[in-house]
């Protein structure tokens, strides 16, 4: 019964392309690809996916471009597509120091060991991420960065300089909880050691433990999660640059009032609306189940504009927070 709900809200999401990104124009922020001497410079890569670069430090977020069908999410295996892999990195740097991973779904994790592999970056995930990646056997343990069981209202300061000299970077990572999708958790599920077979159906990349980070870079404080059932629970989060907050789904739309409040960011950037399961090549179309007029309610007061403090980022189109 309830893969058979699933698969009704499946076939509902991917059957309905919603419009492309053009219809909130006025939202979409975009200017010269420059590398930034001060400040980040973002780049959206679809999904939950983002490109940070500032002079010290080129951090990736939950890197994803397979973008596997419809029917491999319900039955059969899920495997990265190196094509689409390719495709997706080719506006990467030489350089990529962290990856950092929200979750264990496979439009979150799926993609993440190659592009390990290639970037050498570490990656910087849950416990239940990394025990997903260990048992693949593609990354070395040393690229796999301090696991992290926490609990609700936990916060965690990763200790980076075993990585290199990162001065003036840090990561905070915090307990979050996934969204649901028609009231139902998403392949929910933890490995506390790495499973002796590697995940090969998409129910197989459990959610794990969610993680929210606070990045800060290039003198920044950007806040990144990929969809939550409550707003940050942590104290003294505020107040932030950026807030790059996944929207895909009701749960975390009714709670974007309160991040806001406890962000207080100069930006709020709507995340995870697009329509995943269209190759990222089409170009930027929302999925039916988003809703960017609900955000733009939702959001408290003092004013949000389109284009000033709202914004939205086209696909591979940078933009820099100074
Ligand atoms: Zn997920």
């Amino acid at each position: 019964m309830r893969t058979l709900l699933l698969a009704a809200c499946f076939g509902f999401l991917t059957n309905c392309a919603g419009p492309g990104i053009g219809k909130y124009k006025d939202a979409v922020v975009a200017d010269v690809p420059v590398s930034p001497e001060s400040g980040v410079r973002v780049t959206y890569l679809g999904v939950n996916g983002y490109l940070l670069q500032s002079s010290d430090a080129t951090v990736l977020v939950d890197p994803f471009f397979s973008r596997p069908p419809l029917r491999n999410y319900l039955v059969g295996e899920v495997k990265p597509n190196k094509d689409r892999i390719d495709w997706g990195m080719r506006s990467f740097p030489a350089t990529v120091d962290l990856i950092l991973v929200t979750h264990g779904h496979i439009d979150h994790l799926l993609d993440v060991p190659i592009i390990a592999q290639r970037t050498g970056a570490k990656i910087v995930a849950s416990h239940t991420s990394c025990n997903l990646v260990k048992s693949l056997n593609q990354v070395p343990e040393w690229q796999l960065a301090p696991m992290l069981k926490m609990k609700p209202g936990g916060k965690l300061d990763l200790s980076l300089q075993e990585t290199k000299n990162f001065e003036n970077v840090t990561v905070q990572a915090l307990y979050t909880e996934h969204d649901r999708l028609c009231g139902i958790e998403l392949n929910p599920g933890t490995e506390d050691n790495p499973p002796a077979t590697p995940p090969k159906s998409a129910h197989d990349w459990v959610a794990g433990e969610p993680l929210a980070f606070i990045i800060t870079m290039g003198g920044k404080r950007i806040f990144i999660s990929a969809g939550m059932v409550h707003a940050p629970r942590q104290k003294n989060l505020a107040p932030v640059d950026l807030a790059i907050t996944g929207v895909a789904l009701n749960d975390p739309r009714s709670c974007l009032a309160e991040t806001v409040r406890i962000l207080k960011p100069k930006y709020v950037l709507p995340s995870h609306q697009d329509n995943f399961f269209i190759p990222a090549e089409r170009g930027f179309r929302f999925s039916v189940q988003s809703d960017f007029e609900e955000v733009k309610r939702e959001l408290p007061p003092p004013t949000w504009e389109l284009g000033k403090n709202l914004i939205l980022l086209d696909y591979f189109r940078p933009w820099t927070l100074y």
